[in-house]
């Protein structure tokens, strides 16, 4: 469903990704682990929000990096990339909801204005995943007045009212306080359990990475170290580097 073909990512002279390949398939839930500044953010940040220097990332089989001309891939252009990344919707640390609008509004905004449903389809599109996310007795408080842990679970509801085929998560516990941790984390296990969406996530929480993820991908230095499922990699690391990283985050 993801793949990321020999890229690189450079922001001026740094190169955060070199020559990095990784395939996500339909209905996996793939975790990225790994140290401070090893590129872990910046693979969901080329396939949401930014541009690559080498390589190819396609989405269900479609590039989303470049687009076809004469047979010929070229870089895409930003009408090209807006259209190529509808598909994939993206929860953050911080939840950036729209303050002036309530949790209700907040998931019918995209289908409103990008995807052309009516307010009514919406609605109950909305309702439906604010019920989901067991947010629908605050839908329609505005996001001030909620907690982290509200306010993360409506985040999530309104990235998947834009129907994703793909669900990326940057440590969307992170910001969040202790106790309102387990009410975000059980949102996507339910999404892993249930609904099967393809998702890849970054976290620093292995006990939750070990929980929920087909496979678990510990990075080091815009590389992929070691990856395996979960009982491999956290069971049996095989790795100096993942050993290391392990034993000091437990
Ligand atoms: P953390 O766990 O601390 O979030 P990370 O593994 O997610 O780290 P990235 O955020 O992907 O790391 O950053 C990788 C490297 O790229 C870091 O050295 C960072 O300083 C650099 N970097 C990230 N974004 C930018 C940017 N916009 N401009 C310049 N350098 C950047």
């Amino acid at each position: 469903m993801v793949r990321f073909d020999h890229v690189t990512k450079r922001y001026g002279d740094l190169v955060v990704l070199e020559d990095f390949c990784l395939d996500v398939a339909e209905g996996e839930m793939v975790t990225v682990i790994g140290p401070s500044g090893s590129g872990k953010t910046t693979v969901l940040r080329i396939l949401m929000l930014e541009r690559i220097q080498e390589g190819v990332i396609y989405v269900d089989g479609a590039p989303i990096s470049h687009m076809e001309k004469k047979g010929r891939l070229v870089p895409a252009s930003e009408r090209y990339l807006r259209r190529a990344r509808e598909p994939i919707g993206m929860c953050f640390q911080h939840f950036n909801l729209f303050p002036h609008m309530t949790a209700i509004q907040n998931c019918m905004e995209g289908p409103v204005q990008v995807l052309g449903l009516s307010r009514q389809d919406a609605r109950e599109r909305a309702e439906e995943l604010l019920e989901m996310v067991g947010m629908i007795e605050k839908k329609d408080e505005h996001p001030s007045r909620l907690s982290g842990g509200q306010q993360q679970r409506v985040a999530i509801a309104r990235a998947l009212a834009m129907r994703p085929k793909v669900m990326l998560f940057d440590e969307v516990t992170s910001a969040l306080d202790p106790e309102v941790i387990g009410e975000v984390t059980e949102v996507i296990r339910k999404l892993v359990h249930e609904h099967r969406l393809t998702m890849l996530m970054v976290t620093h929480q292995m006990g939750f990475a070990a929980d929920i993820s087909d496979r678990v991908c510990f990075f080091y230095g815009g590389r992929i170290e070691e990856q395996g499922t979960p009982e491999e990699l956290f069971g049996n690391p095989q790795k100096e580097r993942t050993q290391q990283f392990l034993s000091a985050v437990k």
